[in-house]
Formats: C-alpha cells, sequence, structure tokens
C-alpha cells in the first residue's frame, strides 16, 4: 500500500457515481486513494442530472395530478408552482446528497483534492486547484470524468434564452412556451415536468419518433399521452436558427413531410437543447505530452477491455466516458466491479442486465431482450403483454394507459427480458433483472405472491399469459 504524501494506490479523476463509487469501495478493500473532482462532488448525476430532475419531478407530478383532478378533492384546479421555491429544494436536495458524499469519502479515508486532474505520465497526475497545482502519484488512475452536453452549431445558440440540461435544470422560471430540441430520453423528462408544471411544450425531433431508441410501443405509447396533456411533438424536423425576439426566442425550423418539406416558426420564452452529450477533449484530462495509448472511438468515448483497462497499463476508465449505456447505475456499477478487480477480488456486480428507466409518466423501464432481439439471436421465444388498465391499482389512482411486456425462451421457459410502462415501472424491472440475470424461468416467477393492491399485481396476471 503507498504511504507516502499524495501517493496512492488508487487515483481516481472525478468525483461522480463511477468515480466516488470506485474510490469508496478500493478504499474499503485496502487501497489507499485519492480523488479529484473539478466541481462538485456527486458528478452529473446529483447535481445536474438524475437527482435534480427528479426533485423538479416529484413536484410536477403532485401538480399535475392535483389539477387533472383527484377524486373526492375540491378547489386544486388553481394550484400553481413556486418555481423559486422549487429550486430552492433542488438545490438544498443536490446539497445534501453531494455532502453525504463528501462524508463517504471522509469515512473512506479517501484524500478529496478540490481541482481539474490531468494524467501527465505513467503512474502520475496533477491537480489544479485554488492551492495552485499538486503533484499525484499512484500505483493505478481511474478515469471517471463522465460527459458534457453537446450544443449543436445553429446561428442563435448563444442567445440566453437558449440552455443545455446544465443550465435549464437551475431556471427559475416556469416558461410560458418551452421548445425542447431532442426527443431523447433527457428531452422526454423535461417535456413531463414542465407540461406538469404549467408550461406548453413543444418538442423539435430529427428522427421520425421520439424515444427512437426505444422499443416502438414506448414511443407511440407515450406520443398518445403527450397529444392528451398538449404536448407538441415536430418529428422529422430541424431547427435552421434562433433569433432573438424581444425577450423570447424564435425557433425556426424545417419539418421533413412525405411530399416535402415545411418551413415554420415557433416563439418560445426558453429553449431546451438535449440533442446528447459528448466526452471532454482528451486533451483535457491527459496531458498531450504523455503518449498513454489511450483509444478512444470517432465519438471520443474511451475504449476499455473487460476490467475496465484502457491501452495504457494501470490506466482504467469507467461510466459515461467509456460510452455504452449512460446511467449512474451503470458507472456504479462498474466501479464496484473494477475495485473488486484492483484488489483481487471476484466481481460482486452481473453487468449484463442493465435496467434501463425514463422517467416519464408513466414511468418506462426494460431490460434483457426484445422480442426482435430474441429472434435475431435465433432463439425461438414467446411474449406475454398486460394492459395495466385491468390492475385494480392502476384503475383506482387513475393512471394512464400502461402496459407489461416479457419475453421468455419457448423451450425452458427462461425469462429472457421485459418492457414495462406504467407507474412504478423503474421499481418493478428489478424483478425481472433479477430474472434474467439469475435464469429463472416463468413458472420460477410465478411462484412469487404479490401483495393485493398493487402495481405488481400486474406480473402475475402477465406470467399467466
Ligand atoms: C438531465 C439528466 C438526467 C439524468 N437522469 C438520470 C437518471 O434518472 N438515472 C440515471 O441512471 N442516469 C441519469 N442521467 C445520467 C447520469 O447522470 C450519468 O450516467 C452519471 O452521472 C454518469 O456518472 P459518471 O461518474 O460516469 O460521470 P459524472 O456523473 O458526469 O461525473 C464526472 C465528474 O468528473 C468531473 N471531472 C471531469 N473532468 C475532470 C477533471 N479533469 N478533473 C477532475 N474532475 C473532473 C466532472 O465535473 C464530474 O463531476 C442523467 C443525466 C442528465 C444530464
Amino acid at each position: 500500500m503507498s504511504e507516502a504524501k499524495n501517493s496512492f494506490d488508487l487515483f481516481v479523476i472525478g468525483g461522480g457515481p463511477g468515480g466516488y463509487t470506485a474510490a469508496a469501495e478500493a478504499a474499503k478493500r485496502g487501497l489507499s486513494v485519492g480523488l479529484a473532482e473539478d466541481t462538485e462532488l456527486g458528478g452529473t448525476c446529483l447535481n445536474r442530472g438524475c437527482i435534480p430532475t427528479k426533485t423538479l419531478m416529484h413536484t410536477s407530478e403532485h401538480l399535475r395530478k392535483m389539477r387533472s383532478g383527484v377524486p373526492g378533492i375540491i378547489g386544486a384546479s388553481s394550484l400553481k408552482c413556486d418555481m423559486q421555491a422549487l429550486q430552492a429544494r433542488r438545490a438544498e436536495v443536490s446539497a445534501k446528497l453531494a455532502g453525504d458524499v463528501a462524508g463517504l469519502m471522509k469515512k473512506s479515508r479517501v484524500t478529496v483534492f478540490r481541482g481539474s486532474a490531468k494524467i501527465t505520465g505513467p503512474g502520475s497526475a496533477v491537480v489544479t486547484g485554488a492551492d495552485g497545482d499538486i503533484e499525484i502519484n499512484a500505483e493505478n488512475i481511474l478515469i471517471a470524468t463522465g460527459l458534457v452536453p453537446v450544443m449543436p452549431p445553429i446561428p442563435g445558440t448563444e442567445l440566453p434564452q437558449v440552455m443545455t440540461s446544465d443550465e435549464f435544470i437551475r431556471f427559475d422560471k416556469i416558461p410560458e412556451e418551452l421548445v425542447i430540441l431532442g426527443g431523447g430520453v433527457i428531452g422526454v423528462e423535461f417535456a413531463t415536468v414542465f407540461n406538469g408544471l404549467g408550461s406548453h411544450v413543444t418538442i423539435i425531433e430529427g428522427a421520425d419518433r421520439i424515444l427512437g431508441a426505444l422499443d416502438k410501443e414506448f414511443s407511440q405509447s407515450l406520443k398518445m399521452i403527450f397529444k392528451k396533456r398538449g404536448v407538441d411533438i415536430l418529428s422529422s424536423s430541424r431547427v435552421s436558427e434562433f433569433q432573438k425576439d424581444g425577450d423570447r426566442v424564435r425557433c425556426l425550423y424545417t419539418e421533413s413531410l412525405k411530399d416535402g418539406s415545411r418551413d415554420g416558426e415557433i416563439a418560445a420564452d426558453a429553449v431546451l437543447v438535449a440533442v446528447g452529450r459528448k466526452p471532454r477533449p482528451l486533451s483535457d484530462i491527459v496531458d498531450p505530452g504523455f503518449e498513454a495509448g489511450i483509444e478512444t472511438d470517432e465519438k471520443g468515448f474511451i475504449k476499455v477491455d473487460e476490467h475496465f483497462l484502457t491501452g495504457q497499463d494501470h490506466i482504467y476508465a469507467i461510466g459515461d466516458i467509456t460510452g455504452g449505456i449512460q446511467l449512474a447505475h451503470v458507472a456504479s456499477a462498474q466501479a464496484e466491479n473494477l475495485a473488486a478487480f484492483l484488489a483481487g477480488d471476484e466481481p460482486p456486480v452481473d453487468l449484463s442486465t442493465v435496467p434501463v428507466c425514463v422517467y416519464s409518466e408513466p414511468e418506462i423501464a426494460f431490460c434483457g431482450m426484445t422480442p426482435d432481439e430474441a429472434k435475431a439471436a435465433g432463439i425461438d421465444a414467446g411474449t406475454g403483454k398486460y394492459t395495466m388498465l385491468a390492475n385494480g391499482k392502476s384503475f383506482l389512482s387513475g393512471q394512464d394507459r400502461g402496459f407489461m411486456k416479457y419475453v421468455f425462451e419457448k423451450e425452458t421457459g427462461r425469462i429472457l427480458g421485459a418492457q414495462l410502462m406504467c407507474a412504478n415501472a423503474v421499481d418493478m424491472i428489478a424483478q425481472f433483472v433479477e430474472a434474467v440475470d439469475n435464469g429463472l424461468t416463468r413458472r420460477d416467477l410465478r411462484k412469487v405472491i404479490h401483495p393485493h393492491p398493487s402495481y405488481n399485481e400486474g406480473m402475475t396476471e402477465l406470467l399467466k399469459m
């Protein structure tokens, strides 16, 4: 174990869920660990991503439900959101959880450096912060630096009303007219939040449907729900320019139609650009003078092997920076396995089945194979589908249309995957992840008694199919 000052068994660059989990787990396994963070501990997840969006979502969901009518409650239709109070709550939640991460680092005896770290050579790095440069020596270095939002080269993106999620998450007004560029997971979540808070939302999406990377049934169902709630979706559409229009911004776009195209414009009070996230340049993390041999793909994501090793001995990378599924629980699961690997232990987590979640309303969650993927893999697969309108708890709580689907191998009954779109889908998917990971069959799952009334009962009905 390294004991000299600023000399560690593991030096972690980035204090997000990947970095701080790796640091804590490695320390727990007896390694000496240092960690550098250039903004806030907790990374994107706690400060600009998962947690702040769900804090806004929590209020938005309540407001939407109350305004649209809860049986027996009167006078709720005029309820409004105090956005400044909500933003204060968002900041409070992030600060509390980031403080917990600082506490975890302290308890784990991880030395935290505040500043920007750069790898300068094999086993060496420098952290540049308020106190100048600090030299670090380390047996192993971990890059867990995450991603930053993409701002496309569209004229007018410098206007103050045009924001990425990093700025928009702190926006303390409810725009009357909100335009969201990008109908991916982040765009859909913000559309759900601000529609619930009272904005009129238009999503402008380049592809022919929102949530284009997901099962078609998810996008079709959500499109119908959005339509019912007054969210407009312009698919196959591209914004060409943002123009200043007094305090507002005019979004000029072209929509591709079957028989040509149509130009249009929308005047918005705010624009959220949510068209993807990208790595920082590698030269921000690795001194260009050090030929580290770290390989990146064409988009700048760092390539790693099954042990998260980059092209350079003793330099590892995990989390969003490695591409793949960009979710906090993936980063922290990889972190646990990496820490175990460095300590010579068995990997504690099975990384093969990832629950992917979209916090729309209703929630979307899926794992494992879709029917098409099973077919493409040459598996003779069966499927089942249950419509949640028939589920007692969904009906009594006034949920929107929703469903549960699953895929199984016909011969053995082995569960291969599931796709849920319903209340509590994000919590319920865990049972299917467990089933896929452990090779459980329909019969194994069918044995489980689910409480009544519960959304989970939908699973019992689904498995009868
Ligand atoms: C709006 C939004 C909502 C999201 N919602 C969810 C969700 O609900 N569920 C979910 O699972 N995922 C969600 N995500 C994704 C999730 O936030 C990321 O997958 C996760 O944070 C990735 O963790 P990470 O450790 O790889 O990187 P990050 O969390 O991005 O942490 C990297 C950290 O490294 C720091 N850093 C970078 N370079 C340096 C350097 N040179 N020196 C020191 N520090 C450096 C960065 O400032 C950052 O703090 C969301 C993302 C966004 C943007």
